[in-house]
């Protein structure tokens, strides 16, 4: 897999799945640009960016700031992104966010957030490339959803509704940019160790252990990988689908 060449953009790369695949797409070939909603956000990813290729992709990395939930802040990253890469060929949409409350609790406040961020934000961000990424010919638009849009999960239901809506808008944008070159896919991890799952009790994680074949929780570098792959050449002909990688978690 080689992505010498390629422009890319991982939203919410400051930490997590964003920063392990904004360092593996890099380490890949690819121009990376990065963004936080924080100025100097994504610094210890650049950082990690250039300890990763022994300082060989350091000036081909780039961190923003987008608030994806803002469309003029997306408009100004996007604005931004063009500018200095001259086009993008790979869209990562990572950005998100938990508000966590059982439904009958949940106020309209943190579900407008989340859906607001998780779907709204991955349409502005891919409304805002889609011309660009078609103009590549061979552009790739990975949205990183969840299993739980697939089985929904008590005290998720904006979660849940936000990453299930991805799956939709998703297949709705291969099918309309695959005359364009542009596949379209999403990736659904399971149970993956980083800040977001970091709050978790132990007796919820050894619960959840319990129904992982694979017997281990997932790293941000699992997902990094897939997403690695489905940018590649390798994947040019898989295009609508969600792949799951959650250790067998929801086979
Ligand atoms: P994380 O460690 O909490 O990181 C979330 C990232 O999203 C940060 O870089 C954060 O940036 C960014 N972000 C939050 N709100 C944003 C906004 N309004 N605009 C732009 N960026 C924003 O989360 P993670 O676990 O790596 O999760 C990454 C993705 O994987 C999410 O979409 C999540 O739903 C999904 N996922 C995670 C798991 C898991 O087990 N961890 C499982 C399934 C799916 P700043 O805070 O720097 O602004």
């Amino acid at each position: 897999m080689n992505l010498t060449g390629k422009v890319a953009l991982v939203t919410g790369a400051s930490r997590g799945i964003g920063r392990a695949v904004a360092v593996e797409l890099a380490r890949l070939g690819a121009t990376v640009f990065c963004t936080s909603t924080r100025e100097g956000g994504c610094d210890a990813t650049l950082t990690a960016i250039g300890e990763a290729t022994n300082g060989e992709a350091t000036s081909r990395s780039h961190a923003l700031v987008c608030d994806v939930a803002d469309q003029a802040s997306v408009d100004a990253m996007a604005k931004a992104v063009t500018a200095t890469g001259g086009g993008l060929d790979i869209l990562v949409n990572n950005a998100g966010i938990t508000k966590d409350g059982l439904f009958l609790r949940m106020s309209t406040e943190d579900f407008d957030q989340v859906v607001g961020t998780n779907l709204r934000g991955a349409f502005l961000v891919c409304r805002a490339f889609a011309r660009p990424l078609a103009k590549s010919k061979a552009g790739r638009i990975v949205n990183i959803g969840s299993v739980v849009g697939l089985t929904g999960n008590a005290g998720q239901a904006n979660y849940a509704a936000s990453k299930a809506g991805l799956i939709g808008l998703t297949k709705s944008l291969a099918q309309e940019l695959a005359g364009r070159g542009v596949t379209a896919n999403v990736v659904a991890p399971g149970f993956i160790e980083t800040d977001m799952t970091a709050g978790l009790s132990e007796d919820v994680k050894s619960a959840m252990l319990k129904q992982i074949p694979l017997a281990r929780f997932g790293s941000a570098g699992d997902i990094a990988k897939t997403v690695g792959f489905l940018c590649s050449d390798a994947a040019g002909y898989l295009t609508g689908q969600t792949l799951v990688v959650d250790g067998g978690m929801t086979m």
